[in-house]
Parts: structure tokens; sequence; C-alpha cells
């Protein structure tokens, strides 16, 4: 099997992992809650809607999120579990119409969520091990947990997502292991402390920063090929130049949290942050999004770590 054919697969797989707002009842613009922060300019309690969110569930400023304080909205992800709740677990029924669905419904997305996101980063996985019974492992768990994606509403709150979390986990983490066996001796920082590292220009090839925090810190033009990245909180990080092609286990709302450049290589199937710089700076001077830039996203909404909301 080619590598295009892979990424190919791996595209199609991931389809349904892709937040599709238009066929979603704005479930995470209600769902949660905010907390008014640098993120978020207002305050908001759980299961209220945002001030923002039109009749249509559509976003009423969704242009100009970071522009009007809403940053955080651009770097969440449901990874597709919006429009599975809503088209799928409740039928096209929506909370709005009745309001009595409304508890099941959001919580239905906590638990879709976790299980979207699990589900892409398996399909990675199944593609970066060469055959055998890992990779026979992997594509079960995958088939499972898509499988459990169509639990109906009634079933829903009884997936044992927990379980389900700790197995492809461990599944993840042997994939990862098999992959960068080549870097033995790549640093493991899983889980560490990593805030505004200065590690410019580093090799970090074939590192594990699993779970890392990694916020603000300069990568520009780190290599980071084959290191892992699963679950590291990118945000503020300076990634221009720097090699993430062939990184494991990024997701677009890890890219659109960091500051990169037209230099930065991304995993395949990812696209570049629209607030990324578009021209190759000098390594000195590579900053901020500008205010008032818009993302240009579907609402793309962020990863495991989303800051002050409560
Ligand atoms: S995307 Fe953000 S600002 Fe827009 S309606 Fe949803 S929660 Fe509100």
């Amino acid at each position: 099997m080619s590598e295009s054919e892979a990424v190919k697969r791996l595209s199609e797989r991931r389809g349904a992992l892709r937040a599709d707002c238009g066929s979603c009842a704005g479930l995470c613009c209600v769902a949660p809650a905010f907390t008014k922060s640098a993120d978020f300019a207002v305050d908001k309690p759980a299961g209220t809607p945002c001030l923002n969110l039109l009749d249509d569930f559509r976003c009423g400023i969704h242009e100009g999120l970071r522009g009007s304080g809403f940053t955080g909205c651009t770097v969440f992800d449901c990874f597709g579990a919006g429009q599975q709740v809503t088209q799928s677990t409740f039928g096209g029924r929506n909370w709005r119409d009745e309001p009595g669905l409304a508890g099941a419904m959001f919580a239905g997305l906590g638990v879709m969520r976790q299980l979207h996101e699990l589900r892409w980063y398996l399909c990675e996985a199944v593609e970066l091990v060469p055959d055998g019974p890992l990779r026979d492992e992997l594509d079960a768990a995958r088939l499972h947990s898509e499988r459990l994606s169509d639990t109906d509403a009634a079933g829903l709150p009884d997936v044992d997502i927990a379980g389900v979390r700790q197995q492809v986990g461990d599944l993840l983490g042997r994939a990862s292991d098999v992959v960068r066996r080549g870097f033995a001796k790549a640093p493991d920082h899983r889980g560490a402390d990593l805030i505004e590292v200065r590690w410019r220009g580093a090799d970090l090839r074939g590192a594990s920063f699993r779970g890392a925090y990694l916020l603000g810190a300069d990568l520009r033009n780190a290599d980071l090929r084959w290191a892992d990245l699963l679950g590291a909180d990118l945000r503020a990080a300076r990634l221009s130049g720097a090699k993430l092609d062939g990184a494991l286990f990024v997701t677009q709302p890890q890219l659109t949290a960091a500051h990169g450049d037209v230099a930065t290589s991304i995993p395949a199937g990812l696209t570049r942050p629209d607030h990324w710089s578009t021209a190759a700076k000098p390594a000195g001077s590579a900053g901020a999004a500008k205010p008032g830039q818009a993302d240009g996203r579907a609402c793309g909404r962020s990863s495991r770590r989303r800051p002050r909301r409560r």
C-alpha cells in the first residue's frame, strides 16, 4: 500500500470526524459553561445558549470570533460529535423545539466527542504501524468505537467511555512506541510542564510530548517529525519554520491554537490555520495573530483542555 493510498484512506475514514456545524443544533454553544477570560468575552452557565447563537443554530459572529474576544471558539473541535448527536442519535430533533431533550443531548455530546476524538487517533494509528497483530487490534478498536458512535439515545449514557479511553490509550501508546523505536534516545516529556520552553531549532524527532504543556513554547524551526503530540497543549506555541509533517496524533485545534507560518510543515490531512503568517518570517519575528483577524474555519473548537471554561 503506497503512502498516498494510506493518506487517502485516512482522509476518507476521518470524513465523519470533521465538524459540520450546519448539521448540528449548536450543542457546543449551549452545553458547556464559559468563564469570562481572554478566550471568551462573557460568562455563560452550562446549558444556556451563547448570546451569539442565532435561531438557526449558526454563530452570529463566526467571521469575527478572534476579534470579538471568542478565540476559544476557534480552537475547539467536536470531531463531528455535534452532527452525530443531532442527526443520528436524536434523529434531527433539537433542544430548542423540544426542551425536554436538552439534558440528554448535552450529556450525549460529552460522550460522543470523546468517542470521536479517539476514533480520530485510531484512524491514524492503523496507518502508522505495519501489518501484524497490533494493527489488527487497532483496527478492531477503530471499528468498535465506530459502532459505539451509533448507540441510540437511551444507550449513550451507559457507554463506558472511561473504559474505552483506557483501552484505546494503551493501544495508541503501543503504536507510538513502534513508530518511534528508531529514536531510542529521543526524550520522553509525557505530561511535562514545558511552558515557554526555548527549543528553537532543536532536534526533537521521535520525542514524546503526550499530554505535555507546551504553552508559549519556542519551537521555531524545531524538528518535530515522528514526535508524539497526542494531547499536547500547544496554545501560543511558536511553530514558525518547524517540521511537523509526520508528527503523531496532531489535531487541527492544536495547530489553530499555535502560531506558525508558511514555512511550517504540517501533517497530511490538516489545514494551515488562516491566522498563521502567510510569509516565512525570520525566526526571531514570529508573532501572534493580529487582533481582529477572522479565523475562517468552521467553528473548530479545541481539544482536550479547553482553558477557562468551567
Ligand atoms: S461559536 Fe462561540 S461565539 Fe459563536 S455562538 Fe458558538 S459559543 Fe457563541
